[in-house]
């Protein structure tokens, strides 16, 4: 272990995705300065998270990374430790979600990391960085969703019952934590029973089974949502929207389920549904620094601690094997250590 001009130690820890024999392999590895990628801003990472894409990435069973060797991990949480511009000084605490850290640009699963400057936001105010993992992409995603919902003028506090699929999930759970606090009736849909109390105390106030949305249904069915967010896809979204009311929307964020969309144009068509898609990690600035702020007016803390586990850095490879099983429950904060 040597410490450099500037104070700081290095080896450090950091989980690094290589090719081995034509295989991307996740695997721990101790990192110097030398290594990083030459960008404009040192940050020393305290907390990242685990997203569904981060547990494609470390498990291998999704190729994530476009290029290797390849530092996972999407998100981020620190602290400033050099910058070469002026916007961002030493001390500085900031997050970055996405901005495809983990495919393109290393990531966040290391004690340092050197990031370009113009993918940095400055911590939200009112979060903690464990606060600020423990929403993560996924709750930055259920807020756009949120926030994609009701600017289209489809869902009202009161009016109607919103659904959230892949409730247990990430986004699932910021999402009905979310939308209860704005006063929606929400309702989750989950393939774990086992969860309905947890999602209950969340804000759910209804439930439907995963297996009554999974399997192909007609084009136009009983009209019971005036919004959903969907993070499933395939059969799921196809029947969502057969069963949004008249003028509804379903916000898209993601594929649990599936990437297909095997539905017809009918509740387009013929009721007005809007499909309207959520990209979290190309997101620019101004739509994520209101997303920031909307989870600061609107998500409960108390909701936001009761849905998040935090977890040492060595638990990560195991857990990135449960979430692609669909075993993982809410938000989990990884101390990087
Ligand atoms: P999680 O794994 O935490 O949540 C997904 C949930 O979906 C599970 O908890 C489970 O909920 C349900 N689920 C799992 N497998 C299946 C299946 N085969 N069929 C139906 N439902 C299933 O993941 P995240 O919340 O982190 O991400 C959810 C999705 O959103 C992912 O596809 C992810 O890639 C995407 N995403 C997209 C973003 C974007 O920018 N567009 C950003 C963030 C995420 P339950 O047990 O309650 O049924």
């Amino acid at each position: 272990m040597t410490t450099t001009q500037a104070g700081l130690i290095e080896p450090f820890n950091a989980l690094v995705i290589r090719d081995v024999e034509g295989k991307p392999k996740a695997g721990f590895d101790k990192l110097t300065f030398a290594d990083l990628p030459d960008n404009d801003v040192l940050v020393e990472i305290s907390h990242s998270s685990l997203n569904y894409k981060d547990g494609l990435a470390v498990s291998g069973k999704g190729r994530i990374a476009r290029r290797l060797p390849m530092v996972a991990g999407i998100d981020l949480a620190g602290t400033v430790v050099r910058s070469k511009v002026s916007e961002w000084q030493a001390g500085d605490k900031v997050v970055v979600n996405g901005w495809g850290l983990s495919e393109t640009e290393w990531g966040g699963y290391s004690q340092f990391q050197s990031l370009k400057s113009k993918y940095l936001t400055r911590l939200p105010q009112g979060f903690t960085p464990a606060e600020a993992m423990a929403i993560g992409t996924a709750g930055y995603t259920a807020a756009l969703c949120v926030l994609a919902l009701e600017e289209w003028g489809a869902i009202t506090p009161g009016k109607g019952e919103v659904l959230v699929t892949g409730a247990a999930g990430g986004v699932g759970t910021v999402a009905i934590s979310l939308l209860a606090k704005r006063g929606y009736k929400v309702v989750a849909a989950t393939g774990r029973e086992s969860q309905h109390d947890f999602l209950r105390d969340l804000g759910a106030t209804d439930f439907v089974a995963r297996a009554a949305l999974a399997e192909a249904g007609k084009p136009l069915q009983a009209e019971r949502w005036s919004g959903a967010i969907d993070s499933v896809g395939s059969n799921t979204l196809a029947n969502v929207l057969a069963q949004t009311t008249y003028g509804g929307a379903v916000a898209a964020c993601g594929l649990a389920g599936g990437a297909d969309l095997p539905g017809t144009v009918l509740p387009h068509i013929l009721r007005g549904v809007a499909l309207l898609g959520v990209d979290s990690v190309m997101a620019p600035q101004k739509k994520r620094d209101r997303a920031w702020a909307y989870l600061a007016e609107n998500l409960d803390r108390t909701k936001l601690a009761a849905l998040t586990t935090t977890v040492s850095f060595a638990d990560l490879p195991d857990l990135a094997q449960a979430i692609c099983k669909g075993e993982t429950r809410g938000r989990y904060v990884i101390e990087i250590t």
